[in-house]
């Protein structure tokens, strides 16, 4: 852990959680409840981890008192929980690199230049930070930032072009859908919108589903049934896509923009270089306050291991309360850290802003 430089937009907080999965949203919680205020920091662009991720609308049946509930209703129902502790969300952004400064504090930077330093730093970080698939056609990686895209970003960009949008499922089709209803919009107006998937056969919502069908049969969007295996480029700008149709043709379609939706895989990435212990992928903890072998540093849910771990969010919420009173012993350490009822406590109460 080497020593970083402290800059002017530094900004300094109790504590800092990566991921804002379950576990890391109501870890945000149990700090509030130990008057400790968190920042939370997530590669998504959207809070909820996996729940939003990767299972957003299907039923959850094991959360104590919700007998049943998605993934979506679930984290909707925990970011009301935080409200009263109101925590600051950094989204879209990897942690990348953690370090100890010379005052025992630790410094944390991520992706887009935010740099954070904090008393105690929580690792809620799941399976890893969620990130883009790649499309792996030749020439896509050259061109990817200018001309291949993984996200619709500013859709300004599109302009008189004819954009590619790749993938199957319903990010795929929702953007699809997107720019070719902008390509009617006089003032924006892609030259053409083209949906390709490998196979006529798409995972969305019926409704969207049956507005992609519509704007196909009344010439908003073309539909392309196939593989791209070439992206063809002059001066790192691209021409044309060449695409692999199911009946074994190779055709070439003018394309200067290709937006993939691909999915999302979950990556450990930087979290391997932060001189903790890991076990198989995993971060070791002690039971008792889920503390690291890095003083300051805790971690919870899906990415810490100990014998009889259970990835299951109940037993992550569990481990974010004990994490919290380890958490308290550090950033309020002349405090006493008492167990408290919140129906009864006042003190609670007035953390709560009930009072
Ligand atoms: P995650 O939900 O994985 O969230 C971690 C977050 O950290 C992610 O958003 C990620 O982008 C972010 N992150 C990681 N690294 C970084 C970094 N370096 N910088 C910034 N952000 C980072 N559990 C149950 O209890 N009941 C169920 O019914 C249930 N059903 C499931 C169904 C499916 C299909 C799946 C896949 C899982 C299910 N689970 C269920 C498991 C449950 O979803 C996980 O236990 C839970 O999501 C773990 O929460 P977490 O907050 O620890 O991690």
């Amino acid at each position: 852990m080497t020593a970083p430089t402290v800059t002017v937009n530094t900004i300094h907080t109790d504590a800092v959680i990566v991921g804002a999965g379950p576990v890391g949203l109501f870890q945000s919680f149990q700090l509030g409840l130990q008057d400790i205020r968190s920042h939370l920091i997530d590669a998504l662009p959207y809070v909820g981890g996996q729940c939003v991720e990767l299972y957003a609308d299907k039923p959850i049946y094991d959360i104590p008192g919700i007998p049943v509930c998605t993934g979506r209703e679930l984290v909707a129902q925990l970011q009301a929980q935080i409200k009263p502790f109101a925590p600051t969300f950094h989204l879209n952004q990897e942690v990348t690199k953690v370090s100890r400064l010379e005052d025992g504090s630790i410094s944390v930077n991520t992706s887009t230049g935010q740099h954070l330093v904090c008393k105690v730093l929580v690792v809620a970080a799941g399976v890893g930070a969620f990130q883009a698939r790649k499309l792996a056609t030749e020439g896509a990686a050259e061109l990817e930032g200018t001309h291949v895209h993984y996200r619709m970003g500013d859709a300004s960009r599109f302009s008189g072009q004819d954009v590619w949008v790749l993938g199957g499922e319903e990010a795929a089709v929702a953007a699809a859908l997107k720019l070719s209803h902008q390509a009617q919009a006089p003032a924006f107006k892609p030259r053409s919108v083209t949906l390709m998937h490998r196979r006529d056969v798409f995972a969305a919502e019926p409704v969207l589903l049956q507005a992609m069908r519509d704007a196909v049969a009344n010439g908003h969007l073309q539909l392309q049934i196939g593989q791209p295996i070439a992206l063809l480029s002059t001066a790192q700008h691209l021409n044309a896509v060449q695409v692999a149709t199911p009946d074994g043709q190779t055709i070439e379609c003018p394309a200067q923009h290709l937006v993939a939706f691909l999915g999302l895989s979950p990556k450990l990435g930087p979290i391997a270089n932060w001189g903790l212990a890991l076990e198989r992928k995993q971060v070791v903890v002690n039971t008792e306050t889920f503390a690291t072998d890095v003083p300051g540093i805790f971690a919870v849910g899906d990415i810490n291991t100990y014998p009889g771990k259970k990835k299951l969010i109940l037993c992550g919420f569990h481990e974010a309360t004990l994490a919290a009173f380890g958490a308290a012993a550090i950033v309020h350490p002349t405090r006493k850290t008492l167990l408290q009822y919140t129906t009864t406590s006042t003190e609670l109460h007035r953390l709560l802003g009930l009072v």
